[in-house]
């Protein structure tokens, strides 16, 4: 069976983990090793702050409580998204408006943003899907004209640009997910990448359970205690530490995402000139990081078909998001601005293939052929 996706393990996490049980005594949150992730990310992504969190998740809840978003405040994003990227915010009160994508990138499209905005919105939260980047100098000049926040859900981005600016590094805030799906891991977690220096000391006071600890480890005050809203987002140690390891590799383990992503490409687009799938489109101005490979096929039902094949020739594939607005906790908590022209569209036929470091050029062509066999039948 080729699994559809298998976490990140080098081998060098190991020795890392060991090493913050054994060596430096410290398995909570905050030492050497989350010290040595957040180092890691600011030279990075070129970035005054980032703090590691315990998941993608737990980032996109500390940037609503970033921008202090009430009962009322609305949030743009897309509907084509995981599900905590608009529960972040509605867990503040806020109601998420959204917005369609686009059918090459299945961004948010950013021409239909400016129309959704009201006098309630706050902010706006572009998701850059599978690594490529939204078109964010648009989304810049929106946010300017109607002073608006903007956070990027970077949480599939690590090492992925537009213009050369890493994701997460161009809104106000970026969110990084380390979960075991995603290109680097440390089981769960996430970080927060802050583009502003006068938000980094309120992001480090909503990580550490509203309190001002940092000051007092710091020496800046004799006791510490509460001092705003806040809650425990901080990971533990072993966690940061197997992260670490991933990072120290980044380039090479970008470097064989490249390559697979680009294999599938080359291979798949003989079915695109015989008119069977549609593929990717990675814009110019975008170096995207492999994250996903997805084709998109003619309907649903094919799509359904296509799954039932390569699942009887032990294969494992996967769809993506029920946009959000069509599920329960979307109808509650947000709406659909404007016409549905592609979000549920092309989530139908979308389909992921397998892409993990560890998948083998064999099992990448037994993909293929198999992909290839179902349409000559
Ligand atoms: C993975 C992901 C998240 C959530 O990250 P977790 O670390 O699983 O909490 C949020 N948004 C998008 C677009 C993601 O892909």
């Amino acid at each position: 069976m080729i699994p559809f996706n298998m976490p990140l393990y080098l081998g060098t996490e190991i020795k890392y983990i060991k090493a913050a049980i054994t060596k430096n005594h410290q398995i909570g949150g905050d030492g050497p090793f989350t010290k040595a992730c957040s180092d890691w990310l600011c030279q990075n992504a070129q970035i005054p702050g980032a703090f590691l969190t315990n998941s993608g998740t737990a980032a996109l809840e500390m940037t609503a409580l970033l921008a202090g978003i009430k009962p009322g405040d609305e949030v743009i994003m897309p509907a084509f998204t995981f599900v905590t990227t608009a529960n972040a915010f509605a867990l503040r009160g806020a109601t998420i408006v959204f917005v369609d994508i686009r059918p090459d990138t299945l961004n948010i499209d950013e021409t239909l943003i400016e129309a959704a905005i009201t006098s309630r919105t706050k902010m706006m939260v572009p998701v850059h899907y599978g690594g490529i980047g939204c078109e964010m100098d648009a989304i810049m000049a929106i946010a300017r004209r109607h002073d608006l926040l903007v956070v990027e859900d970077a949480a599939q981005g690590v090492m992925a640009s537009y213009k050369n600016k890493a994701l997460g590094s161009i809104g106000d805030l970026g969110c990084y997910s380390f979960h075991e799906t995603k290109n680097y891991t440390m089981g769960e977690g996430g970080a927060l990448l802050i583009n502003r220096e006068d938000l980094i000391e309120q992001a480090t006071i909503i990580r550490d359970k509203g309190t001002n600890r940092h000051d007092f480890l710091a020496g800046r005050v004799d006791k510490y205690s509460w001092v705003d809203l806040g809650s425990s987002y901080l990971p533990s140690e072993l966690n940061a530490a197997h992260l670490l390891a991933q990072l120290e590799a980044a380039e090479m383990v970008n470097q064989q995402r490249l390559n697979l992503w680009q294999h599938y490409y080359e291979r798949l687009k003989p079915l695109v000139a015989a008119g069977y799938i549609e593929l990717p489109v990675v814009p110019n101005h975008c170096q995207h990081n492999g994250h996903l490979f997805y084709i998109k096929t003619a309907s649903q039902q094919e799509r359904n078909d296509l799954i039932h094949w390569l699942k009887q020739h032990q294969i494992c594939t996967a769809f993506h998001y029920t946009p959000l607005h069509e599920t329960p906790g979307g109808q509650k908590f947000g709406r659909f601005h404007g016409a549905d022209r592609f979000t549920s569209n092309e989530s139908l036929r979308l389909l992921r293939l397998p892409l993990y470091f560890s998948l083998s050029e064999p099992e990448l062509e037994q993909v293929v052929a198999e992909i290839v066999a179902f349409y000559k039948r």
